[in-house]
C-alpha cells in the first residue's frame, strides 16, 4: 500500500527527515514512536501533503502511484486520512456539514450518488456511536470550544465517516484521560480491516496497550533507528528513549 524510500524533507531549509524507509501493507498497524522533536509530526504532515515541507530526496509510492505528485485533496480522495496532533477549529461550519461535504466528495469520486442531509444524518449517528460522541456535537462548529479529548474523538469520528485506506493518526492519544483513551482506541480498533492500514504516531507506549501494533518503529533525529514488533514499545517504556539515543549516537 505504502512504500517510503530514502525520504528527506526540510522546513525553512532545515533538514528534519534524513532518510526514512518504511513499507506498510494493507491490514497492518504501524506505530511510529520517538522522543519529542524527532520528526514524527513532520513525517505525518509530509504524507498528508502539508505545503510547508519540501521533499528534497526520496520517494513515496502509495497504491502504485507517486504520492508526492498528488496535492493534499487528491490524497484525501484516494483514501489518505490524517488526524492532526493539533486539530483545527473551523468556526461557522458545523461538524455535520463538513463531514457530509467530505463524505460526498469521496462518493462522487467513487461514482456513487451523494447522500442528502437526512440520509447522511443517519450514517453520522451510526458512526458517532463508534466513538461514543453525543449528537449535539454534530451541529456545533468543527472543534470550536471542544475540549482536547473531544477534538481527538472528533478526529476518529472523521475517520469513521471517511473510512480511509491509509489513516495517519498523529498523537491522537495525547491529552486524553484513560476513559477517553479507551474510547478512541476502541473506535480505531473497530475501524481496523484487512484492506486498510494505520500509521499511529505516539510519544507514549500507553495507547499501544489498546491498539496492538504489528510493527513499531523508533524515529530519532529524522531517521528510523530501530524497528520491531509490539515488544519494542514495551522495551522503550521500560528503558526510555535515552537507550536509543546513546545507541544512535554511537552509530551516527
Ligand atoms: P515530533 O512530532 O517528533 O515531536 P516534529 O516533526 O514536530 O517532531 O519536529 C521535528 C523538528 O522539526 C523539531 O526539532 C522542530 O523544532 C523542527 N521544526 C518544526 N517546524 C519547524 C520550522 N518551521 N522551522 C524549523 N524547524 C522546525
Ligand atoms: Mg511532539
Ligand atoms: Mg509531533
Amino acid at each position: 500500500m505504502l512504500e517510503i524510500r530514502n525520504l528527506h524533507a526540510t522546513i525553512d531549509d532545515q533538514e528534519i527527515l534524513r532518510g526514512i524507509d518504511l513499507k506498510v501493507s494493507a491490514g497492518e498497524v504501524h506505530a511510529i514512536m520517538g522522543p519529542n522533536g524527532s520528526g514524527k509530526s513532520t513525517l505525518a504532515k509530509v504524507l498528508a501533503g502539508h505545503p510547508a515541507y519540501e521533499v528534497t530526496e526520496g520517494e513515496i509510492i502509495y497504491e502504485g502511484k507517486n504520492l508526492l505528485e498528488m496535492d493534499p485533496d487528491e490524497r484525501a480522495r484516494e483514501g489518505v486520512f490524517m488526524a492532526f496532533q493539533y486539530p483545527v477549529e473551523v468556526p461557522g461550519v458545523s461538524n455535520a456539514q463538513l463531514l457530509r461535504l467530505a463524505y460526498n466528495e469521496k462518493r462522487k469520486h467513487q461514482g456513487l450518488e451523494e447522500l442528502d442531509p437526512l440520509e447522511f444524518k443517519e450514517l453520522l449517528a451510526e458512526r458517532a456511536k463508534l466513538v461514543d460522541m453525543d449528537l449535539s456535537f454534530m451541529s456545533r462548529s468543527v472543534n470550536e470550544g471542544f475540549s482536547g479529548g473531544e477534538k481527538k474523538r472528533n478526529e476518529i469520528l472523521q475517520m469513521a465517516v471517511l473510512e480511509p485506506k491509509l489513516a495517519i493518526l498523529d498523537e491522537t492519544d495525547s491529552g486524553l484521560d484513560i476513559d477517553a483513551l479507551r474510547i478512541v482506541a476502541d473506535g480505531v480498533n473497530k475501524l481496523r480491516r484487512p484492506d486498510n492500514a494505520i500509521i499511529l504516531v505516539t510519544h507514549y507506549q500507553r495507547i499501544l496497550n489498546y491498539i496492538i501494533p504489528d510493527y513499531v518503529h523508533v524515529l530519532y533525529r529524522g531517521r528510523i533507528v530501530r524497528s520491531g514488533g509490539k515488544e519494542l514499545a514495551l522495551e522503550l517504556e521500560e528503558k526510555g528513549y535515552d537507550w536509543i539515543k546513546s545507541e544512535a549516537g554511537v552509530t551516527a
